[in-house]
């Protein structure tokens, strides 16, 4: 396959900005449900972004949202995308037992079904929180009908990753079927960048992330798989008081360049959902 005809999966973890587990000290989450939601009008925009070059995507959405915001799925389903699972309320599954984390990923699956009328394959753990201490929860996510995860970043990073992992989509389980997909990273002076969202890219310059991804196209010959949150293209939702210096930076930094960098991305690389790349021609 030619690098130009590589198709790297676009993503979106569909929360709210107050859902955000960077902000989970500040804001408890009993005051989630008086807050102002501003997610379905970013979804909109996206969808329409999205639209103008054809890129199919997939969205990886909270039971949270998805039960509130019931429209919005049907118009992501509608608009060709992929319906995956990023649990019911942003909680990390390093704070779940195992009883615990069953019940959310099967809620979170049966309610995207039902809403969006098609399969629920996928699921994004919040925050990357599977890594070497609890891979036991890729057994229940086989056990709950899952066909994938995109839940164990290869990086070293203060709150999240597992650097020894794999970079490229593997079966951490030998004994079934469930492929983990891991968010990009690119292999330089023998460490791990991310190279596939979040921070960085709001950070760099956009020409250093279109490298990086070029350079996985090319020289690796691999799919990219790209992350983002609705948030990012907000610039004018509400400021949280209070928190430290570095949680400020990380979350508004580039906001108001974000939407514009996507814009871009879909302009210089090929698109597709996680389901089609990675799942077709597997089972
Ligand atoms: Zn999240």
């Amino acid at each position: 396959m030619s690098a130009a005809s590589i198709r790297n999966a676009m993503t979106i973890d569909v929360e709210d900005y107050f859902q955000v587990s960077a902000f989970a000290p500040y804001i408890p989450r009993e005051s989630w449900a008086s807050r102002v939601c501003r997610v379905e009008s970013n979804i909109d925009r996206i969808l329409a972004l999205l639209d103008e070059k054809e890129v199919k995507a997939t969205f990886f959405t909270l039971g949270w949202i998805a039960e509130r915001h019931a429209g919005m799925v049907r118009r992501i389903v509608a608009g060709g995308h992929e319906l995956a699972s990023h649990g019911w309320g942003h909680q990390r599954v390093t704070d779940q037992a195992s009883h615990e984390f069953r019940e959310d990923v099967v809620r979170s699956k049966a309610l995207l079904e039902d809403i969006g009328g098609q399969a629920v394959l996928g699921y994004r753990a919040p925050s990357f929180s599977i890594g070497r201490h609890n891979l036991w929860a890729l057994d229940v996510l086989e056990e709950s009908g899952y066909r994938y995860s995109s839940s164990i970043y290869p990086i070293r990073h203060d709150h999240y990753g597992m650097p020894e992992a794999p970079r490229f989509p593997y079966h951490p389980r030998p004994q079934h079927g469930l492929l983990e997909v891991p968010i990009t990273t690119l292999q330089l002076f023998q460490r791990n960048f991310p190279a596939g969202g979040g921070g960085y890219f709001r950070l760099w310059p956009y020409p250093v992330s279109r490298w990086l991804l070029q350079r996985l196209n090319h020289r690796e010959g691999r799919s990219a798989i790209f992350y983002f949150h609705p948030w990012e293209i907000d610039p004018g939702q509400p400021r949280q008081p209070g928190i430290g210096m570095k949680t400020r930076f990380r979350h508004y930094y580039n906001l108001d360049r974000m939407e514009g960098r996507i814009r871009a991305l879909t302009r210089d690389f090929q698109w597709g959902r996680m389901d089609r790349i990675f799942l077709e021609g597997s089972a």
